[in-house]
């Protein structure tokens, strides 16, 4: 039975960006994800927003990890190279009485210590974004937009290549403690560790269930979105929030731009009994265009191309307000489990701030030796079409994979889908090249492309076709054969 320092169950940025900081150091850590990739919850269905941190009461640990995650966000994307814009934000008042909310939202966020926020009127708002109608609104530069899942491998890749173990397609089912250790009953086997650290998302209460008694819910809370084509694209250049809502600790449905190009429009609130229900219904779609309508008059019901939905970790019920502040901590009753409890947003900004934390807190207990061999390597994808002729050329001649368009509508070669499939994490599914490359997100959403890169997953990569799944275990590509062959 394998023996780790450290054992992390999920692999969402919170447990990827823990990992990451773990694997600067002499340790033995290991990853369970029962996805078949990393980022398989909710840090792949959210706003992809790095927010500043006037959202979250004073002395919260929401408003502390979110600014100090905003700060780190700019050197991360630098060294290890995924996308960010700092595109900023407007939360709009469209009346006297919004007003004197967005001025308080204001003094909130400066006692955070939210840097140059600014009250603007609806002439200096219309100067930068037309189609916005309002009559006051808080500029916050501060805030931006990253790729969720770009982030979140970018962590992941980088701890893997620092030897930490991601053990895909793996359930934790079962814990015990014995003697120091935790005993860690997987369907891929049995493992050991001398600290767990809960970053299970919406399943953190059912880690800590099988360790002991757990003195909190957990109420899931859907977010829909409607994803409007690229065509739309210069509706808006900064993100624009209504106030928020009284209710239900939520910022309200927003629209803002994607790293992609794409803009966004989300996400719902509504509480739900099953956290696997990710449905989008038709019942939030006409209420998510109401409200988008509110806010751009002229907003274009037909650009809408698509839909998605999260769902939010919440510590706290409708009747309590739905607010509760993260719960970071090591479980008294069981010395040596870190559990992060509750962490819904802004859980991606404050990853990497969170991450640290747990780091001291593991430092209490294990010996940290910084890793004299510890590696960075920079994630970005150089597209083909960013290339001068030259490079092209260049490349095309080294390798003739960079010669041929596999994904038409994102520019995506040969050479960019096996660089995606040879990931240092060795997931292997439709979507891991997907999000590693953008192969399928374009118009035809993967019409053209599928066929070729199931060629070279086959041909190349010797993945059996029967065994070749879009994103997890249970999400087949392919069936059987449409036509038996004769005598099969
Ligand atoms: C609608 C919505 C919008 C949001 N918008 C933003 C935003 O714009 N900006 C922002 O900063 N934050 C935002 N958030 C919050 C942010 O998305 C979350 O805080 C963050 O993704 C939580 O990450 P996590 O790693 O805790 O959870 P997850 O990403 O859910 O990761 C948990 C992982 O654990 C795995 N797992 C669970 N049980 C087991 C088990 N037994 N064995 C093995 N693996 C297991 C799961 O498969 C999953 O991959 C939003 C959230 C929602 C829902």
């Amino acid at each position: 039975m394998k023996n780790f320092h450290v054992a992390i169950v999920g692999a969402g940025v919170i447990g990827s960006s823990i990992a990451w900081e773990l694997s600067k150091n002499d340790l033995d850590v290991v990853v369970f994800e029962k996805g078949s990739d990393v980022c398989s919850g909710t840090s792949k269905a959210n706003s992809g927003v790095v927010h500043s941190g006037i959202n979250s009461p004073v002395s919260s640990l929401k408003a502390r990890f979110c600014v100090e995650g905003n700060k780190m966000i700019k050197p991360l994307s630098d060294s290890l190279g995924f996308s960010l814009k700092m595109i900023g934000k407007f939360v709009i008042a469209k009346n006297e009485y919004e007003a004197k909310i967005i001025n308080n939202i204001k003094k909130i966020g400066q006692e955070n210590g939210v840097p140059d926020l600014e009250i603007v009127d609806e002439n200096e708002i219309k100067t930068k974004e037309p189609n916005i109608s309002c009559y006051q609104a808080l500029w916050v530069p501060t805030a931006g937009i990253i790729s969720p899942y770009e982030f979140t491998i970018a962590f992941a890749e980088n701890a893997a290549i620092n030897n930490v173990n991601f053990l895909l397609n793996t359930n934790v089912k079962d814990l015990k403690k014995k003697d120091n250790n935790f005993e860690i009953k997987t369907n891929r086997g049995v493992f050991q560790s001398n600290i767990l650290v809960n970053a299970a998302g919406l399943n953190c209460r059912e880690i800590v269930s099988y360790l002991e008694e757990p003195d909190f819910n957990i109420y899931p809370c859907r977010g829909e979105y409607l994803v409007l084509d690229k065509e739309y694209s210069d509706l808006l250049t900064s993100m624009i929030y209504p106030v928020p809502p009284k209710e239900l600790g939520v910022l309200g449905v927003h629209i803002t731009p994607t790293i992609e190009g794409n803009i966004l429009l989300g996400p719902s609130a509504e509480y739900i009994n099953d956290s696997e229900d990710k449905r989008s219904t038709k019942k939030m779609m006409k209420t998510l265009l109401k409200e988008a309508n509110e806010i751009i008059p002229i907003f274009p019901k037909k650009a809408v191309i698509s839909a998605y939905s999260g769902i939010r970790c919440k510590l706290a019920s409708p009747n309590e307000g739905g607010w509760a502040d993260y719960r970071i901590e090591e479980s008294k009753k069981t010395p040596g489990l870190i559990n992060l409890l509750g962490i819904e947003s802004p859980g991606l900004t404050a990853a990497p701030a969170i991450a640290k934390e747990v780091l001291r807190m593991i430092s209490k207990s294990l010996k940290m030796r910084p890793k004299l061999n510890f590696e960075t390597r920079n994630i970005r994808n150089i597209n083909i079409s960013e290339m001068s002729s030259k490079k092209k050329s260049d490349l095309i001649k080294k390798e003739n994979r960079w010669g041929r368009i596999v994904c038409r509508c994102e520019n995506i070669t040969e050479a960019e889908i096996h660089k995606a499939l040879n990931n240092p994490l060795k997931a292997q599914t439709l979507s891991a090249v997907k999000y590693r490359c953008r192969a399928g997100m374009g118009r035809c959403q993967g019409g053209f492309c599928t066929q070729h890169i199931v060629r070279i997953m086959e041909e190349d990569f010797n993945i059996n076709i029967n065994e070749m799944n879009l994103k997890s275990a249970n999400s087949k590509l392919f069936y059987g054969r449409t036509r038996e062959k004769k005598n099969d």
